[in-house]
């Protein structure tokens, strides 16, 4: 294996809607991960543009974002946070790639499935080779880990697979060049937890999505306490009362969101949460949910405002953590070239 230190890279789409999904499935994640490596992490805005955006729409929306992960707790002096159409190496990478990758691959792909939908031949081809891209993302900075959601969890293992093609293709030029037995690492999916996939509180079957078109759907970043009460009250639950044991969740997708929820947010396990709720009904439990998410969120959202007021200061942070991601993805790239034979 190339010798590279341990690096995490993840990115988040600037499609608005921020949500608890994203909170607990993917930022909580980044923050904790700051601790132990060194860690990138991207607002993805060349991922956002595979479906329509508004321009001054995902302006805003970059910046939210990029608001969110400094109001959560991520260190962007010691780590770095950039939008990704400001380093062209992404780009320039995913084209390599797509040279790499194999149509069938990408047609095994279940969110092309979901996010085409029906009129699949009017999707865009950046749609399509969107889990390219994302490798692209990942290798170019010889990433070693990866947090995502379960949801992002096919997309993970295609990067590892075009990583491991790109090192067998190319075997004899990379020994040669002397980076061993192989250039990029295979990365790691880090998937684990209650939150790993939170659901819509509409529809236990249905992933929080930032894309669903009903906001009483998802809890989003902005929401406060009293849109957060609302939509916990409104959520879809079932008649029984709440279980003692996490087994009694099993066929009741939408009480099972709830608990995990409930257990993401008090950093306690599913099992924790339902001894103390056990033979009560939602609406207790709802109160309780209620109340938690409110005092969990409610910091995040009134810091993200206040970043967002100031959008010099987050350009700024955006501007410097490019810089400084440039200069990692640069040598990638360069070696990139000499090892396929682009003079350059
Ligand atoms: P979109 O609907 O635009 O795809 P999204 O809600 O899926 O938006 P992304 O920006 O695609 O958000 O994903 C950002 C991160 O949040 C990824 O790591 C993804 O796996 C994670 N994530 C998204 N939705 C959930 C969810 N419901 N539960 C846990 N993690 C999630
Ligand atoms: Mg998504």
């Amino acid at each position: 294996m190339a010798n590279v230190g341990q690096r995490v890279f993840s990115g988040v789409q600037p499609t608005g809607n921020l949500h608890l999904g994203n909170y607990l499935g993917a930022i909580t994640k980044f923050v904790a991960l700051q601790a132990q490596y060194q860690c990138i992490y991207c607002v993805v805005d060349l991922h956002a543009i595979t479906v329509p955006q508004n321009p001054d729409e995902l302006v805003e929306h970059i910046r939210e974002v990029t608001a969110a992960f400094l109001a959560s707790g991520v260190d962007a002096s010691k780590h770095i946070v950039f939008n990704q159409s400001r380093v062209a190496e992404h780009a320039e990478l995913a084209w390599v790639l797509n040279c790499v990758a194999r149509i069938g691959w990408l047609s095994r792909m279940t969110q092309f499935k979901e996010k085409a939908g029906k009129d699949r031949e009017n999707a865009s081809v950046g749609l399509y080779a969107y889990p390219v891209l994302m490798a692209a993302d990942i290798l170019v900075y010889r990433a070693t880990h990866v947090p995502v959601g379960e949801d992002q969890k096919q997309h993970l293992e295609l990067s590892r697979d075009i990583a491991q093609k790109f090192n067998v293709d190319f075997a004899q030029s990379i020994a040669a060049r002397g980076f061993g037995d192989a250039f990029f690492p295979l990365p790691e999916p880090l998937i684990q937890g209650p939150a790993a996939r939170i659901m819509s509180l509409r529809d236990g079957s249905k992933k929080m999505s930032k894309s669903d078109p009903s906001d009483y759907s998802r809890i989003n970043l902005s929401d406060d306490a009293d849109a957060i009460a609302q939509k916990v009250r409104k959520a879809k639950t079932d008649p029984d009362a709440l279980p003692g044991e996490p087994e009694g969740l099993v066929g009741r997708p939408e009480a099972q969101n709830l608990v995990g929820i409930f257990a993401a947010l008090d950093e306690r396990s599913p099992a924790e949460v339902l001894k103390e709720f056990a033979g009560g009904n939602f609406s207790r439990f709802k109160s309780a949910l209620v109340d938690l998410a409110v005092a969990k969120l409610s910091p995040i959202g009134a810091e993200m405002r206040r970043l967002q007021a100031d959008s010099s200061y987050i350009d700024g942070v955006l501007a410097d953590g490019a810089d400084r991601a440039r200069a990692l993805a640069a040598p990638t790239m360069a070696s990139v070239k000499d090892i396929m034979g682009l003079l350059h």
